[in-house]
């Protein structure tokens, strides 16, 4: 048993924050415990880890700016262990080893399982050690789990993605789509309600082609509706659907199965089709807004964001008009708007790039017209009774404030300050709250905003709460 301490830096998507988990579960049985606040703050750390990401310019930018402040720690106390895990160790395990040669270890999106050796290595040899391969041999879900909340859990039920989109390094280093099966994503669901979860969101780079390398193109649904029969399991949330594999008994199941959210984030990525097809994306704007539309109809309330990249080499004008007008139509909650940025190893960073004024003019008149969008979908909240997982209570600003955030069924960020007398619920907890304010990014819930006659205010600890 070490006495070690650890501390994970995850850059990237939902994919590396599960990874993370499994890597801290791994790291714990090997008897390393998690850094305390007041050891990272004094540098005092025997081990940190950098889970990368290689998706956009600005996560390298930051991960050589953060192994390079590491360098110093480790001047100080040559003892600390750096090691890189992750695509971008993935994709450039010797670039990283020619610019931060201090680095201990190096693993790959499909050896997560090999950290420990590379350190005992590392630590033996004094050298740097490195373990990469193309093709995943151990699911992560089967390697140990420290999780990082208690009443919602990541769930993985596939890894990698069978697509070509030219933007994209995801495939070159996530390698092919590899399903997990449905038994074992629905013990590890059953695992995580026994131990206090409450919602569960599944995983995958492409979540809804999930059983399509099996010719199961109903895979997914049936397995939203399977989740809908666990006891316990209050909420299920899934992320990213593909707009290509979308099928409509995913709609039917979600509108009829009631722990299924009315939530989807599904990647728009331009408005044009002509930008589509050169993205190597193999739907085009009719059916994804066929797709919009038929949830919508299915249920009213469903909540739905997107990804869009702007800029996206020969990007015209036109084509950007066409984005505009998708957007005013499909009235997205919120979007993750892009500037373009080439990835090496990509086709599209060898296609003609739209020159970085254009880019960034285009940027800030999509995200002005999705930022007026989004102001008035969340208004729409206002004196709406929602229902919210609480997440995190007692920051310093929650005790002064006797606030707690959490979010809705939707997905959306509340915060809630909870009345006068009332008890201060706990992590886990579902609390029905009147919304009584609402921002850009989240909703606030306070009965001190509304009139003292007022008889809509509702403020409880809902049914479907643990205790
Ligand atoms: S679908 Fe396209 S964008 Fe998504 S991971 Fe696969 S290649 Fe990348």
């Amino acid at each position: 048993m070490n006495n070690k301490t650890y501390m994970i830096h995850t850059l990237g998507c939902q994919m590396n924050i599960a990874d993370s988990e499994h890597i801290a579960g791994l790291l714990e049985a090997q008897g390393y415990q998690k850094a305390t606040d007041q050891q990272i703050h004094d540098k005092d750390v025997d081990l940190v880890v950098m889970n990368t990401c290689a998706v956009r310019q600005n996560a390298t930018e930051r991960m050589y700016g953060t192994l390079g402040q590491w360098h110093r720690y480790k001047l100080k106390n040559p003892q600390m262990q750096i090691a890189v895990g992750g695509c971008m160790a993935q994709k450039d395990k010797d670039l990283i080893l020619k610019k931060a040669p201090w680095v201990d270890a190096i693993f790959g999106t499909h050896t997560i399982d090999q950290l420990p050796q590379l350190l005992n290595s590392a630590r033996e040899t004094h050298q740097s050690q490195t373990s990469i391969q193309e093709a995943l041999s151990v699911f992560p879900s089967d390697l140990p789990i420290k999780r990082g909340q208690k009443a919602s859990a990541w769930v993985s039920i596939s890894m990698g993605c069978n697509n070509t989109c030219t933007f994209c390094i995801v495939p070159a280093v996530r390698g092919r789509e590899r399903d997990r099966s449905e038994e074992d994503v629905l013990q590890e669901i059953r695992r995580v309600v026994q131990n206090g979860a409450k919602e569960v969101t599944l995983l995958g780079q492409n979540v809804n082609s999930y059983g399509y390398s099996t010719g199961n193109r109903h895979a997914f649904a049936h397995l939203l509706h399977e989740c809908g029969t666990i006891d316990g399991l209050e909420r299920v949330r899934f992320t990213s659907p593909h707009p290509a594999a979308f099928t409509d008994d995913v709609i039917e199941t979600m509108a009829a199965t009631p722990n299924i959210m009315h939530q989807l984030h599904m990647p728009l990525q331009s408005g044009s089709d002509r930008i589509l097809r050169a993205m190597h994306r193999s739907y085009r704007t009719k059916r994804y807004m066929d797709i919009l539309h038929k949830v919508r109809e299915a249920m009213p309330d469903a909540c739905i964001t997107t990804d869009i990249i702007v800029g996206f080499p020969g990007e015209t004008e036109e084509d950007f008009q066409d984005t505009l007008n998708i957007v005013q139509q499909a009235r997205f909650t919120s979007a993750y708007i892009f500037e373009y940025s080439p990835r090496p190893g990509t086709v599209a960073a060898t296609m003609e790039q739209v020159p970085s004024d254009i880019l960034t003019d285009r940027f800030n008149r999509l995200l002005a017209v999705q930022e007026k969008i989004t102001e008035e979908e969340m208004h729409r909240f206002l004196g709406k009774t929602v229902e919210v997982l609480v997440s995190a209570v007692g920051g310093r600003k929650d005790q002064e404030t006797h606030r707690v955030t959490g979010r809705e069924r939707g997905g959306l960020l509340v915060h809630i300050t909870i009345p006068e007398g009332q008890t201060m619920p706990r992590v886990g907890q579902f609390v029905r709250c009147t919304i009584t304010q609402s921002g850009s990014h989240y909703l606030i819930s306070d009965p001190s905003q509304l009139e003292s006659d007022n008889e809509h205010c509702v403020y409880q600890l809902s049914d479907t709460s643990w205790e």
